[in-house]
């Protein structure tokens, strides 16, 4: 198997499993509300400050099905509030999207809130994946957007991957009124330049529909830098040092983190779950 693609045959009846790379049972940070999390393997972007490489590869790591990520799941149920419910991340999730969508359609159909956390790279218009795509997204109540950098060429340095499809994804969510929440990760000398955040600011605010409920700045963390040591890959980021607090604050300011305030009283879109039930099939109703 290709280590960076999901291609395995699934034949009729037989349950598709996916690879996990780790599971948390009460995620504060990866969505709305309390949120059990799922970190899936596989990620074909090479982010240079990422803290998990750990989960690039895909065909390791546990073979689990949607149900029993689900029932796993269910037992935090009572935690988890009006907003909470179960988000999808890694790694890159879109990357085993047939696994990510098995789990939120049958998610949904347990009238559980889904969150699917990406970072675009797999997106593509090309078939079968963007029919996926496109099912995906009627079981999904919110993403959770991570834009690493606007400029293509700065973008394609830290990262090695272009961001076209990134842009197109974003918008195709946006113009279909799916939800998102912004995340940008704030690493001194790469990503925290004022006219690069002010770029990002400006899309973000080009975005229709309201769908950005929330827009978030991380700061850069080294938390990862001994996976890089242990796995013996070379860690491009050695000098780096976290953002101070005064230029968190300055990307928090040019991005206008404090108006994207819609997430406070988000809900998930339960409108889907009865469409569904009636009808076999997701309509905006
Ligand atoms: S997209 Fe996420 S998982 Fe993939 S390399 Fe970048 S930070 Fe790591």
């Amino acid at each position: 198997m290709n280590i960076y693609e999901n291609k395995v045959e699934v034949k009729k009846d037989e349950k598709i499993k996916g690879y996990v790379h780790s599971i948390e049972t009460f995620g504060a940070v990866d969505g709305p509300g309390i949120r059990y999390v799922a970190f899936l393997q596989g990620c074909r972007m090479r982010c240079q400050y990422c803290h998990n490489p750990d989960t690039w590869n895909i065909g390791v790591g546990d073979e689990m099905t949607a149900e029993e990520i689900l029932d796993d799941a269910e037992k935090y149920r009572a935690f988890w509030g009006p907003q909470g419910g179960i988000t999808l991340s890694g790694g890159e999730s879109l990357v085993q999207i047939d696994f990510t969508l098995d789990i939120f359609k049958k998610a949904k159909e347990r009238n559980i809130s889904t969150c699917l956390d990406t970072a675009g790279n797999p997106f593509t218009w090309k078939e079968p994946f963007f029919s996926k795509f496109e099912e995906l997204m009627k079981y999904t109540d919110i993403s959770l957007v991570d834009i690493k950098v606007m400029d293509p060429v700065k973008h394609k340095e830290l990262t090695g991957v272009d961001n076209k499809n990134i842009f197109e994804m974003i918008q195709y969510m946006a113009e279909n009124n799916d939800d998102m929440w912004i995340r940008h990760v704030l690493v001194p000398g790469k990503t925290d330049f004022d006219e690069d955040l002010k770029q990002l600011s400006d899309y973000v605010a080009s975005l229709p529909n309201n769908v950005v409920k929330k827009a978030e700045i991380l700061p850069y963390h080294t938390l990862g830098v001994r996976k890089y040591h242990e796995m013996e890959i070379p860690y491009k980021l050695e000098e780096v040092e976290p953002p101070t607090a005064e230029r968190v604050k300055n990307a928090e300011r040019i991005l206008n983190t404090a108006n994207y305030n819609l997430y406070k009283n988000w809900r998930p879109k339960k409108y889907k779950i009865f469409c569904y039930k009636d009808e076999f099939k997701y309509r905006i109703c």
